[in-house]
């Protein structure tokens, strides 16, 4: 019989044992990323849109591993930077997609920024999108929108993918769920949530089976884009009257 405990304890040594793993598989790959960033200077091919998107995956799922394992590991400074030039570039990873897989961009704000962590909201983001890829089978299409809302940034990734059972809800961002048989780890939505939580962010997930899913996400401006804000706001009334 296999209790709670049992399955706990398996858990837990599959995440030490992955830890350990993904720890030194990350320095390796790192410097190759490095290294053909010098070398695709120096000689053009077709072929570094693949490379570089199939090195991005590998190197974000060991991430994956050392974030829900060892956090401490994934220290980075804060800085403030703006979302949208974020999600162009993780978008871009997917080019090699865009033949089945149609996407929508609505940036209705481009200007705003928030304070956090490139790297982490960077894995997030390709995360999620990489889970609204895997969702569709077949053709389908994809939906970002990047907006203000008040004092936040309002992030909605919409995807025409199979959908999520409710049953299956609560699972959302549980280390090692997943329902994808052979190649899930069931780790990226366990990033996006730790990630966008430390970011004082809140998520939100819309699913209907076989019509697709959505996720909206809240996350703070930055100071100084709040203060921007509220000084254009001022200038606005005094204009008006
Ligand atoms: P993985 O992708 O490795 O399975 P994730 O943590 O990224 O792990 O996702 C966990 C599970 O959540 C997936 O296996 C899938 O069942 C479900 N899921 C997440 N995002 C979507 C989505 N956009 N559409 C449908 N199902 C999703
Ligand atoms: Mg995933």
């Amino acid at each position: 019989e296999h209790s709670r405990i049992d399955e706990l304890q398996r858990l837990s040594a599959i995440g030490q044992i992955s830890a350990g793993i993904a720890h030194e598989i990350r320095n390796p790959l790192t410097a190759v990323k490095g290294f053909l960033q010098l070398i695709q200077r120096e000689y053009d091919s077709r072929y570094w849109d693949i490379i570089n998107s199939e090195l991005e995956q590998a190197i974000s799922t060991v991430q994956n591993l050392l974030v829900v394992s060892k956090p401490e590991l994934n220290d980075e400074s804060s800085a403030e930077l703006n979302l949208c030039q974020l999600l162009e570039s993780t978008l871009s990873l997917f080019d090699n997609e865009l033949y089945r897989v149609n996407i929508e961009k609505r940036f209705y704000d481009t200007n705003s920024l928030i304070y956090g962590k490139r790297n982490q909201l960077k894995r997030a983001l390709f995360n999620l999108l990489k889970n609204a890829f895997e969702a569709i089978e077949g053709e389908g299409s994809i939906t970002v929108e990047h907006y203000r809302s008040d004092d936040h940034i309002c992030l909605h990734i919409r995807d025409t993918g199979k959908g999520i059972p409710g049953d299956k809800l609560p699972l959302l961002g549980t280390p090692f769920f997943s329902t994808k048989a052979d190649i899930g780890t069931g780790l990226g939505l366990s990033q996006v949530y730790n990630t966008f939580y430390g970011h004082n962010a809140t998520i939100a997930v819309n699913s209907e089976e076989g019509q697709g899913t959505e996720f909206t996400i809240r996350i703070p401006l930055s100071e100084q884009s709040m203060e921007e804000r509220m000084h254009t706001n001022l200038i606005i009334e005094k204009n008006m009257n």
